[in-house]
């Protein structure tokens, strides 16, 4: 492994943190810990941690001896200086004393004895890293090194590869034992340069940050160089199909197939991201991976991320999806009921309360393609990724080495289950639309956008539809949440089906559709042009139908449901004079919702339409405002509030009606009314 040490960066990040009050020590504390952190193959998304022993002044002015530890829910690739807590280290050094201390405690401890009160909680290892003596320790999950430890016979390999200069831990869950543990271990030898914990990673510590560092890169380097000296081919490949079907082909079956259960037709949808390379593809087209999937996870804090381990698929054959689709339903029956069975069985040997996690996979190997993370949210669904192509690493290096051999998965149970892990889990609420997919025609216009907004805002991720890609990308933008803008123009099936496309490509599926584009001409309709009312039918009915169409197809693929949504207009039942252009195909846009909801209410596809009027858009400009206010002889105010409540209706108030209908589980074939109230257009 490359070290990345640079003394002009290190000296640069020292002199701009002592312009900030910072010291040098702590300055490069942070400088190395980004190191560290940037390199996914020594520390994953919290999996790592580094401290520093240091002097530091609390409010009152009194000086301590202090441990700077990695805070919980710091990212070690861009630490700051307040991502690293300072603890007293009397009182961390005085635990050393007791028999006994648990999780709770120990936490409580920690936190009571922070210089800052409203600094994070430091790291679970804080205990490991005050026990031992020297000023910068560091701690990674390096996948080389996993390669080495998860393996029968871990010590006797790991003797051979560093000697002395590494202590051995046996495995321990971190916490207090741990530290306990280790740091007599330490005391027996103290020429040791750093730890191996067994199932679990490494540890270096030396006086100064860039001797702590060297020492990490130079054990992980030794441990490189032994995998790639074992030289044995890891894996036997399967045979594979001569065609197969394409990643976005499958996604939404495997999408449909995991969605939680919540009872009453009602499910926690999850996001997938896919990924694939060579290595994965070895990985998952061995002929071991199903074995090997069941043998747990290459570091335990992985369980976290992506419980036990992977689903493993095998190679969807072109052309049979809907033969896949069951196979796929088929493996997600079997590794729920594997995982109830490992809960159950774990669960039952103490009487400690716990409630079973959600029984579906988070990371899915398709033999053939590559591997998916699944997640509530795009990013949890790429840290599920990003943890499944470290599993790769650390598997094909221990079975490169040897036979991976992780941490039993009755330990992996304990830290899976741990009570402070739980709770950090129960703090995480979803939100209303969490993990659902919502796409919008239209997108970049008013209603498109406070729609987009508002569903975002509700966890939703949304597809900007519009056809200007470049202002669905800005709203896509703008919404956040991880929304992605197309263009696509909604009148040509091909586009409609590529927008979908694009959608099940980024997220896995769609679960909301919101055929929403439209544009208005006028005429008398006995003078009207063919050419125009056929225009206008393409765009205000046959491009609703194309959504319609390929969201249905979508979810029938999911089997989880499914929402449409239309935006009709005042037009479709209240014809305004010179206007029949537009009216007539909303009026059958209005009746294609309901044939919708009439022809799949039975597979739970709920179809409702809004009904508003008078907005404020691309179709009602300011200046169309301006002159038809003239023309009435009225102020604009007054003909934009030209209504029952006399209030004008905002772009926002059609989202509103939007969100009301998708949430709303029992209504379909509804029609709700945005405008103000107008009696002469109320619906009979
Ligand atoms: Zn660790």
């Amino acid at each position: 492994m490359q070290n990345l040490w640079n003394s002009s960066h290190a000296e640069k990040l020292v002199e701009d943190y002592a312009a900030k009050g910072v010291g040098r020590d702590l300055a490069l504390r942070v400088y190395t810990t980004r190191l560290l952190g940037g390199e996914p193959r020594l520390v994953l998304h919290g999996g790592g941690n580094t401290s520093l022993k240091t002097r530091a002044k609390d409010i009152l002015g009194q000086e301590w001896e202090v441990l700077c530890v990695k805070g919980s829910g710091w990212d070690m690739g861009v630490i700051e200086p307040a991502g690293l807590p300072a603890v007293k280290m009397d009182a961390l050094l005085a635990a050393r004393k007791l028999d006994a201390l648990s999780d709770e405690d120990m936490v409580a401890m920690q936190r009571a004895n922070l210089i800052d009160a409203y600094a994070p909680n430091p790291s679970i290892e804080t205990l490991l890293h005050a026990f031992l003596p020297h000023k910068f320790v560091d701690h990674t999950h390096s996948t080389a090194i996993l390669a080495l430890v998860d393996q029968e016979d871990s010590e006797p390999l790991c003797r051979e590869v560093f000697g002395k200069r590494l202590g051995f831990v046996p495995y321990i869950k971190p916490g207090f034992d741990l530290a306990k543990a280790a740091a007599d271990i330490y005391d027996a030898d103290p020429s040791m340069e750093g730890f191996i914990l067994d199932k679990h990673g490494i540890f270096t510590f030396a006086q100064g940050a860039k001797e702590a560092y060297d020492l990490m890169i130079e054990f992980v380097t030794m441990a490189e160089d032994c995998v790639a000296r074992k030289g044995k081919k890891p894996f036997v490949s399967v045979a594979l199909p001569t065609a197969l079907a394409k990643p976005a082909e499958i996604g939404p079956y495997l999408r449909g197939a995991i969605a939680i259960p919540e009872g009453e037709e009602r499910f926690g949808r999850m996001v997938s991201d896919f990924r694939t390379s060579p290595k994965i593809l070895d990985y998952v087209n061995a002929k071991t991976a199903e074995e090997l999937a069941t043998r747990g996870v290459s570091t335990p804090d992985l369980s976290i991320r992506i419980k036990t381990g992977p689903m493993v698929l095998p190679a969807p054959e072109a052309g049979k999806l809907e033969e896949y689709g069951e196979t796929i339903r088929a493996k997600v029956t079997e590794f729920s009921a594997r995982y109830r069975d490992y809960f159950e069985t774990n669960d039952a040997r103490d009487d400690v309360k716990r409630t079973m996690l959600d029984p579906m996979p988070r990371l899915t190997l398709v033999r053939g393609l590559g591997l998916f993370g699944h997640g509530r949210s795009l990013k949890e669904a790429k840290v599920a990724a990003d943890c499944g192509e470290m599993l790769v690493e650390a598997v094909t290096g221990a079975e490169t080495v040897g036979a991976f051999h992780p941490l039993a998965l009755s330990d992996l149970f304990e830290l899976e289950y741990w009570s402070l892990e739980q709770a950090k889990l129960a703090a995480n609420k979803p939100k209303a639309l969490s993990g659902q997919v919502m796409l919008i025609t239209g997108g970049a216009g008013a209603i498109g956008t406070a729609t987009a907004r508002l569903f975002a805002a509700q966890g939703a991720h949304v597809v900007v539809v519009d056809l200007d890609a470049g202002k669905a990308e800005a709203v896509a933008r703008e919404v956040g949440n991880a929304a992605v803008g197309v263009g696509a123009d909604v009148t040509d099936p091909a586009s409609v089906r590529a927008a979908f496309d694009r959608a099940v490509e980024v997220y896995g599926g769609v679960d909301i559709a919101i055929s929403n584009a439209g544009a208005a001409w006028q005429g008398r309709i006995g003078e009207l042009d063919d050419a125009t009312l056929r225009r206008s039918f393409e765009l205000n009915f046959f491009a609703h139908q194309s959504v319609a169409k390929n969201a249905v197809r979508i979810f029938q693929m999911q089997k989880t449901g499914g929402v449409l949504l239309f935006n009709t207009s005042k037009q479709a039942v209240n014809p305004g004079a010179n206007f029949g252009a537009y009216g007539l195909p909303k009026a059958a846009t209005l009746f294609l919702s309901r044939q919708y909801a009439l022809d799949y209410g039975p597979d739970g596809i709920r179809s409702n339409a809004v009904n508003a009027d008078r907005i404020r858009s691309g179709l009602l400009t300011d200046e169309m405002i301006a002159s038809r206010a003239k023309a009435r002889g009225v102020s604009e105010k007054d003909y934009m509030g030209g209504n029952l409540l006399g209030l004008e209706v905002r772009a926002e108030d059609v989202a509103q009606a939007f969100l009301h209908q998708a949430l709303a589980e029992r209504t379909t074939a509804d029609v709700t009314t945005v405008d103000g109230g107008n009696i002469a257009a109320a619906l009979r």
